[in-house]
């Protein structure tokens, strides 16, 4: 064991498992504590064609062919007839995105990046909890662990990287998270066998249906298997009695759209159920420390962004830790701002569009899109994961939002109906949680 690494990374799931990949093959000396062991459900299996250099990056491409579907796009059904929905395919996007995304089961995912992690040279501990970080702003933490045998472990690195998702270790122990106060969503979710895929070379799209509640996904993944979800207001979430499975068609039910294709589901794994989880950190960075991924900011799946967005901002993290190694605390601080605006471009780029997604306006405008100078195309580019760079997309996705504003003032009642639900549901709290430890 290297007790006084120069890093230490709270967590093996795709942030973490990416910082320390990368961190590694630099030539640091790298610890990453993982709480469960690999493989081990997760949920979160759509990832976004974005996604794909940062996987080429860790070298990981290749193998996603055996272990993942392809996935072209992403269709929306917005009434009760099953067969109008519209199709976004990714090869219409704006400027360079790839043109395909993969959906993945997590569990084989996670494990594959772990791997590739520890052969990196990263010294991974599985079943490691950290339970303490005391962090000292002259640079050497301490960090406490504990192993399932109930051994304790001291380490001293020099850089702590908190990758702990929504455990968000740092952020919760030093008070830091907040809950969103515009948004707030719970879901169930889980796995079945017998649902009809879409046709052709779309069969491995993602499907998103809007019911009275919240609203559904459908992502296909390996072994005929299909995810299905209700992402739900809380307010109905708390409705629930009794049998999760049970409530979870009746939930299905609600969305006659979705019906045909589940009338010959077959659970092949248990219906989870995950509590509130909007919120953020109210910080990122500090001396000697960072937050990355679900640990620093948690948003709505909609648009599967979470992935994409933590290995993204794991990526972003490394100049970060390399400027405080090299004791560059002015250049440190800089990459830590560039990281900071980064990181919110991001999340504001989807906030908007998940705060609006449940709007009678917004779902106008995705059942009959206009490309009026490519303003369809921009937000297929969103839904690829290039929020970051492209001015071309930004500009277009600016315009939308002009369009989305007339369309909700021509919608009145109804779009401030379903504001008022949105703002409502994110004052309570629905914090039951299945699907993790
Ligand atoms: C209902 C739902 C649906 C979603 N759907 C999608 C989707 O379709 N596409 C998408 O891209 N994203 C989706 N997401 C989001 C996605 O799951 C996350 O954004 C993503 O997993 C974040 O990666 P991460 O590495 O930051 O955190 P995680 O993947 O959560 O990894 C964190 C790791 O840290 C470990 N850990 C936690 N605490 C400790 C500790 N104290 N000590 C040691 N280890 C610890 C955990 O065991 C875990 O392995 C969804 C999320 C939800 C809730």
């Amino acid at each position: 064991m290297t007790t006084s690494p120069d890093v230490l990374i709270i967590g093996g799931g795709p942030a973490g498992s990416t910082i320390g990949t990368r961190l590694a093959r630099n030539g640091h000396t790298v610890v990453l504590l993982e709480k469960d062991e690999h493989p081990r459900f997760h949920i979160g299996e759509s990832l976004l064609p974005m996604n794909l250099p940062i996987l080429e990056r860790l070298g990981v491409l290749g193998q996603m062919k055996q272990i993942a579907v392809v996935k072209r796009g992403a269709d929306f059904t917005y009434g009760d007839n099953p067969l109008v929905y519209r199709t976004y395919n990714f090869d219409r996007a704006l400027g360079n995105s790839p043109t395909h995304a993969f959906e993945v089961k997590r569990e084989t995912f996670d494990h594959m990046l772990f791997e590739n992690c520890r052969q990196a040279g990263v010294e991974t501990h599985q079943n490691h909890k950290v339970l303490k970080v005391e962090l000292d702003a002259s640079g050497v933490h301490r960090v406490l662990s504990e192993g399932r045998d109930g051994k304790q472990n001291t380490w001293t690195p020099r850089f702590v990287v908190d990758a702990s998702g929504r455990n968000a270790f740092l952020a919760g122990a030093n008070g830091w998270k907040r809950k969103n106060l515009r948004h707030a969503s719970a879901a169930m979710f889980g796995h079945f066998k017998g649902i009809e895929r879409r046709p052709g070379k779309n069969a491995g799209n993602i499907s998103i249906y809007w019911f009275p509640h919240g609203w559904l996904w459908m992502i296909p993944l390996q072994d005929d298997v299909m995810s299905i979800g209700a992402v739900c207001w809380p307010d109905y979430l708390k409705r629930r009695r009794g049998d999760t499975e049970a409530f979870f068609w009746e939930t299905l039910a609600l969305c006659p759209a979705a019906k045909n294709r589940i009338s010959h589901a077959q659970a092949v794994s248990p219906i989870r159920v995950t509590g509130n989880y909007s919120y953020r950190a109210n910080r990122s960075w500090g001396n000697g420390y960072l937050l990355i991924g679900d640990a620093f900011a948690f948003i709505d799946p909609v648009f599967s962004s979470g992935v994409y967005l933590a290995m993204n901002s794991a990526e972003g993290g490394i100049p970060i830790v390399e400027h405080w190694l090299n004791d560059e605390k002015q250049a440190f601080r800089s990459a830590c701002r560039r990281f900071e605006r980064r990181t919110e471009k991001g999340l504001r780029a989807y906030s908007w569009f998940i705060y609006r997604f449940t709007s009678p306006a917004m779902r106008n405008l995705f059942k009959r899109p206009r490309n009026f100078v490519q303003v369809e195309q921009a937000v297929i580019s969103m839904l690829s994961g290039d929020v970051f760079g492209n001015r071309s997309v930004h500009l277009r996705l600016a315009l939308f939002r002009i369009i989305y504003g007339v369309s909700w003032l021509r919608n009145l009642k109804a779009s401030y109906a379903a504001r008022r639900r949105r703002l409502e549901n994110a004052t309570l709290t629905f914090s039951d949680r299945s699907d993790a430890a």
